[in-house]
């Protein structure tokens, strides 16, 4: 075992507890077999040690005896076969597109958004409910799979910030910006305004935090990264964005071919990134999804800028975007974050499923058994996907003084985790979401004993189950103009 680095804690309210001896009141003290911080480095492993969370923050982190002596807790939650650690990251994803999980599988990207995605959004993200409906389904997965953040880029970002002010979940969400008018605004500047708008609006929320989400190179035209990129610098916020996901995306941009639909939006043939970096946006502010089509030299220059990457590696398979070569980013000294992607991508929202996926990938695309071991898997899936929003120095490791952002993972009685010779070989590579026990996000608990308490959630799958009805009928219609549009072109 590594070095034990028993945090002390700063004392919240002593009370005398008798006999001269006085326990701090705190308000949960959580027992485990196993405490996996991620710090100070992500192969730590404590034996029978606790975790003190007192309001928003962990307090303490300590062996569970001196916890007991230490500590008067108004809930005591005792886990003797379970993992403790840092909640799940969700470092990009799309959550009203939880809605159309599995409406049109085994396609490309490019047939996928224009004949489906696109079309449906048109008719329904501006409708009452949809996003907000969309976003409820996603957390309630991500809960119930161990995520306490997500990083979000979607349509009318402030219904989704009060679906997720209630249920109480920390998120990243997107001022999204796209070229071209939607029902949610009409030019590139109305957007981002009606984003930095919804950013002010909800900044009393301690969870929600903001970043801008332009969509990708290859919708959005330079001017807008332009005026993205100062933006960014003035109020120190993220950008989130989809870059080098497909290799069309690369080849027709260095052509400078603008009649495909995947060339950047820019008069200089060069690599999109290469393009953004002239644009401002390469920096330690950049979250980069995909990077599936990355050289040498864009990873040597993210890993200058200081920016990340977003691996979603079920989704670039289901897509059949490419291998990102994820061994190559961390050897190249980039932050390498996960991401599920959206639901009608993957088809789910279960980050502890792509720390395993994004490890086995890049030991194959590799060649290198040794490669992204289970620790730097977690890493990934947690503190990696802090750093990639800024937001490391409040989230993502079990840190005294951080949010108490905490997953609990049952190991031990676990057919399929046991036996548990390495409980973090047990996490990444053998345990399943469903063997998430309980979640605190902000020191609230949100999953007890496997059960998502924060939301009504047959009264979310119900809302599901309208829309997709809602959802067939529209693609009905779709596919009917689609046939006659082919038709019409033929004759
Ligand atoms: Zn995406």
């Amino acid at each position: 075992m590594p070095g034990v680095p028993v945090a002390a804690a700063p004392a919240a309210a002593a009370t005398a507890a008798g006999g001269g001896a006085s326990k701090a009141t705190v308000d949960t003290v959580v027992h485990a077999r196993w405490v996996l911080p991620v710090a100070p480095t992500p192969d730590v492993v404590l034996e029978n040690h606790a975790v003190v969370i007192d309001k928003d923050l962990i307090v303490a982190i300590l062996p569970s005896a001196e916890a007991t002596d230490r500590y008067e807790a108004t809930t005591v939650v005792h886990r003797p076969g379970h993992a403790v650690m840092p909640g799940l990251i969700n470092a990009h994803t799309h959550t009203g597109l939880t809605l159309l999980r599995g409406c049109a599988d085994d396609t490309t990207l490019f047939t996928w958004l224009h004949e489906t995605i696109w079309p449906v959004e048109g008719a329904f993200a501006s409708a009452p409910g949809f996003c907000a409906d969309g976003a409820r389904l996603a957390m309630a997965e991500m809960l119930a799979g161990g995520v306490t953040t997500f990083a979000d880029m979607y349509w009318f970002p402030a219904e989704v910030a009060a679906a997720v002010e209630a249920v109480g979940m920390r998120a990243v969400l997107g001022m999204v910006v796209i070229g071209f008018p939607s029902a949610y605004a009409s030019t590139p500047a109305e957007y981002l305004d009606k984003g930095e708008a919804a950013a002010v609006a909800f900044g009393h929320v301690d969870t929600l935090h903001w970043a801008y989400a332009p969509h990708a190179p290859y919708t959005v035209a330079d001017e807008t990264w332009a005026d993205v990129a100062r933006r960014a610098e003035a109020t120190g916020r993220p950008i989130h964005t989809h870059v080098h996901e497909t290799r069309a995306e690369v080849d027709a941009s260095v052509a400078g071919d603008r009649t495909s639909p995947s060339c950047h939006q820019s008069d200089t043939a060069s690599r999109p990134l290469a393009n953004l970096a002239r644009l401002g946006i390469v920096n330690r502010r950049l979250a980069a999804a995909h990077m599936v089509h990355a050289s040498d030299e864009d990873l040597a220059a993210m890993a200058a800028a200081g920016a990340s990457i977003i691996h979603c590696p079920s989704s670039n398979l289901k897509l059949a975007a490419g291998l990102a070569p994820v061994a190559k980013m961390i050897a190249a000294g980039v932050n390498v974050a996960l991401g599920t992607d959206s639901a009608a991508s993957n088809n789910g929202l279960n980050v502890l499923g792509e720390a395993r996926l994004g490890s086995l990938l890049a030991k194959g695309v590799s060649g290198d058994a040794t490669a992204v071991p289970a620790a730097a898997a977690l890493a990934m899936a947690t503190i990696n996907g802090a750093r990639a929003f800024g937001l490391d120095a409040l989230t993502g490791s079990l840190v005294v003084g951080k949010k108490a952002d905490v997953t609990c993972i049952q190991l031990a009685n676990v057919v399929g985790c046991e036996p548990v010779f390495h409980p973090l070989s047990a996490v990444v590579y053998a345990a399943c979401r469903k063997d998430v026990s309980d979640v605190w996000v902000n020191g609230r608990r949100l999953v007890k004993e496997g059960v998502v308490v924060a939301m009504d959630v047959p009264a979310v799958v119900a809302k599901a189950v309208g829309w997709q009805r809602r959802i067939e009928e529209c693609l009905a219609g779709v596919r009917k103009k689609q046939a006659a549009d082919a038709s019409e072109k033929a004759a």
